[in-house]
This record gives C-alpha cells, structure tokens and sequence, in this order.
C-alpha cells in the first residue's frame, strides 16, 4: 500500500527513538516544534549499553529527567574499577573526589528496555509524535539537500514525511552516514564483544554495589561487569577477534565461558548465580562520520560516531548529542536558515569530546600503558583520569596526554565532523 501525499505537518523529523533520538525529540517539541520521531521497534526493546557516566546529568537535568532517575529502581553508581587477570583490584575510581556526591557523582547503571522507554515516552509528554514499527528506507533529496525520509510500516504502508530538517539518530547503523559514504572506520579500534546476563551472582557491597568493574584478560581484552537492579548483572568480553577466536572456538557461550577463566575476579563473581539469556555477539565496532551535517540533514548519537565502550562513553554522548543537537535545530528554526556554517560549533564541540574519549581508549589498549604507571609516576593525574572517565570531556586535558605519552603513543585527532556544505564543494575531511 502507498499512501502517495507526503506528510509535511512536520519541523523535525528524528530517525529512530533510543536516547539521541529521543533527547532530541523531547527537547525539541519542548520548545514548541512540531516533531515526528520514526522508530523501527516497538519499545520497550532490547538495547546493550546499560553504564551510564557522570557527566550524562547536565542532559539529563535539561531534560527534566532527573527525579525520574531518582524516582527509578536502577542501580546506583558511584565509581569504576579495574581488576588484573590475578583477580587483584585496583582502588575504585570514585566519581565524588571530584564532583558534587548528591548530583553529578552518582549516576546509574540502567537496563536499557526500561530506560530508553522512559525517555520515548518523555518525549510524548513534551509533545513529540512518535510512530513505532515504522523503518525508515530512504532519505528524500533535492540535489544535496534532504527534504524528509521515506518509510514502511509493518503493514506494508509506504509513506513519506517532510521537514526542513532531518535528524539521524538511527544508532550504530549509522542510516545517513553509510548512504552518504561518509562512514569512516577506526583501523586500531576493531574489536568484538560477546555477552550475557547473570542473576543472582556475587556483587559488592555498600557504596561499591553499583561500581563498574572492568577486568583484564591477556591481549588487552577486558571484561565489563555491570550490576544492575533485580539481581541482574551484565557481563560481556571484549578483545581483538582473532584472539576470542582462537583455536577456532567461534560459538558465543564457548568463547565467554572460555575468558571467564582468565580473568579469577570475574570467575569469583560468576561462581554464585545463574546465567540468564542469550549470548549476544558484535563485531561492528568504531566508526565515525565524516560530517555531522549536509543541508536538511543532522547526525547525532552512534549515527554520528560509535566509540568502542570500554569506558562507556555511549549513552552520555548520545543524550549530549541529542540536547545539544535541539540548540541547533531551535536556532536554525527559529532564523528559518539551515545553512551548514550554523552547525560548525555542534561537530566541533562533540569531536572534541570523543576525541579525548579517543586518545583514553588508545591509551588503555596499548601493552605499555597502566593507569597504575601513570599515577604513580603522576599521582596528580589520578585527578584527571577521573574527570575523563566522569565524561567531563570538553574540558584541556593536555597535560595528562603529555605524561601518558611518555608511556604509550596517543593517536592525532582525526579531521572529521565539520559540516558538508555542497556550495564549497571541498571535501571538508
Ligand atoms: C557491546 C556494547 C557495549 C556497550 N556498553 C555501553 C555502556 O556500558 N555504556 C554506554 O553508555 N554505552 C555503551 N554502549 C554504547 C551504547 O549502546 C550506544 O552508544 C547508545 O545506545 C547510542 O544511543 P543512540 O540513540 O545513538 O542509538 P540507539 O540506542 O542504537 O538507538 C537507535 C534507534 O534507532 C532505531 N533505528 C535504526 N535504524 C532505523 C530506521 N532505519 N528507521 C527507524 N528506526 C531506526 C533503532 O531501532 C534504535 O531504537 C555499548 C555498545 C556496545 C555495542
């Protein structure tokens, strides 16, 4: 069936409904805009991704979410850990040596269906009109500029919408990017992860409850173990293919099973408890797009860059993404000008964010780095690894890259994100 008039009643349109999406979406039709958010699944769904960090509450806060959090029955956390194959602990990083403990300093561990359902219906409440079940199949152009999308419904219907405006928020799919030929891989970044959920398996206790525990397996692989409300854990494995594979073991649960041995702190929590579930794997790991921006067209959340989640940057990029993505947007509307010079400040501020996650990331993976090292050689540093796994990442960390580097090489910025503006017609890369 073809529903053959497009639907312009629109300002926004937002592909997808997880956190970018639906931060987007709140913020928006907060404001008054009339926004339609287009959303493939019915929620709530399953999502990976459940650690939040700090520095997702200023998004939160502008969203107004906060006493729902609090309200909520997720896990709270309060700090990061990082445990050696041995099973030895290093000294939890404690979010609250550096940030107020009763705001920033406590986030929270969330199961994704849960969260991202309150979020979408956030966004209904703020006015958003959102169609679930329906997947997006293409973007509606004239010559460079996006006009709206065409999309299915369930049934069959084909329909399409319009709007001066066109947000991406597809996650890792990356709609726009991928069709655009603006996806660009991280080569040093490709990992794949393998997970599951236990219950009822052994936690810390007190204020380290709802403490990440990141813990290393040989080759720089890495388990996370993220407690979560009901008695639940996630816990999944990280590392370089080859090394998972190795042997040719390529079925999940044998792989997992397999590293739980290589790691006594992650064999000690998993002795207790039942695993729950499917074993989920992925190898679709780093990428980035070149642009944040083309005329009608904006990206935001994992559709703009997905950076591997060792130090779960996800959720507070997407939620930054999304609200600051909404300033953007209201301005441009406001001014009815969406010219691509308008959303230069929006790529800028959100590389360097994930340029500092970046140059973390690089460090952790390499032989010759340990936190450890750094800090006793520069106990001072102690301070700004904190803060950069708080998510405070628009901040100079200069210095620490100075002195990590005397450990370990960090990689250069990538010169990606800036805004596609066809009338240049220079490759902005
Ligand atoms: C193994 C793994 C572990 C992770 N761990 C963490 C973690 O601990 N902490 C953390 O913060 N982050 C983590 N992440 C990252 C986190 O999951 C993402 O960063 C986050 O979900 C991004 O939100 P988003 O809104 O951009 O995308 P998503 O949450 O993926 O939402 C995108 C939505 O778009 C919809 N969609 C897609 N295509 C279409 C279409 N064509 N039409 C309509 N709808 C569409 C999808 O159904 C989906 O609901 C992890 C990721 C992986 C892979």
């Amino acid at each position: 069936m073809i529903s053959n008039t497009a639907d312009t009643n629109w300002d926004a349109i937002i592909i997808g409904g997880g956190p970018s999406g639906a931060s987007a979406a709140a913020m928006l039709a907060g404001q008054g805009h009339r926004v339609l958010v287009l959303e493939r699944e019915k929620f709530p769904r399953y999502h990976v991704g459940e650690s939040m960090i700090p520095f997702t509450y200023g998004p939160l806060e502008r969203l107004g979410l906060i006493p729902k959090l609090k309200g909520s029955a997720f896990q709270k956390k309060f700090s990061v850990q990082f445990t050696q194959p041995n099973g030895q602990a290093s000294q939890p990083f404690y979010f609250f040596t550096r940030y107020d403990k009763e705001t920033v300093a406590q986030t929270w561990q969330v199961l994704r269906s849960e969260f991202d359902e309150m979020l979408l219906n956030h966004a209904r409440e703020r006015g958003a009109e959102v169609m679930e079940e329906i997947a997006v199949r293409e973007l509606v152009r004239q010559g460079e500029t996006v006009l709206g999308v065409k999309a299915i419904r369930k049934d069959g219907t084909l329909m399409e919408f319009r709007a001066p405006i066109t947000l991406d928020c597809s996650g890792k799919e990356s709609f726009a990017a991928v069709r655009n030929g603006w996806r660009a891989k991280d080569p040093y970044l490709n990992k794949v992860a393998v997970w599951t959920y236990y219950q009822g398996s052994k936690r810390e206790q007190g204020i380290d409850e709802g403490q990440t525990t990141v813990a290393m397996i040989p080759d720089k692989g890495w388990f996370w173990h993220i407690p979560q409300h009901n008695d639940m854990v996630s816990v999944g494995v990280v590392a370089e293919g080859k090394y998972l594979a190795r042997g040719g073991v390529k079925e999940p649960k044998a792989i997992f099973d397999r590293e739980v041995e290589e790691n006594l702190w992650i064999k000690d929590h998993l002795s207790v408890g039942k695993q729950v579930g499917p074993y989920y794997l992925t190898s679709e790991y780093t990428h980035h797009s070149r642009h944040c921006y083309s005329p009608g067209l904006l990206l935001a959340g994992d559709a703009f860059c997905f950076l591997d989640p060792v130090f779960s940057s996800g959720l507070l990029l997407a939620l930054k993404s999304g609200v600051m993505a909404s300033d953007a947007v209201h301005e441009a509307l406001v001014a009815r000008d969406f010219s691509p010079e308008r959303f230069t400040d929006y790529g800028v501020a959100l590389r360097r964010s994930i340029e500092n996650m970046r140059k973390l990331v690089y460090a952790f993976y390499n032989p010759d780095f340990s936190f450890k090292d750094v800090i006793m050689k520069y106990p001072e540093a102690a301070d700004e690894i904190t803060d950069c796994l708080s998510g405070d990442l628009n901040k100079d960390f200069s210095h620490l890259w100075a002195r990590i580097r005397e450990f370990c090489p960090l990689p250069d910025e990538l010169a990606l994100g800036l805004p596609f503006d066809p009338k240049l017609q220079l490759a902005q890369v």
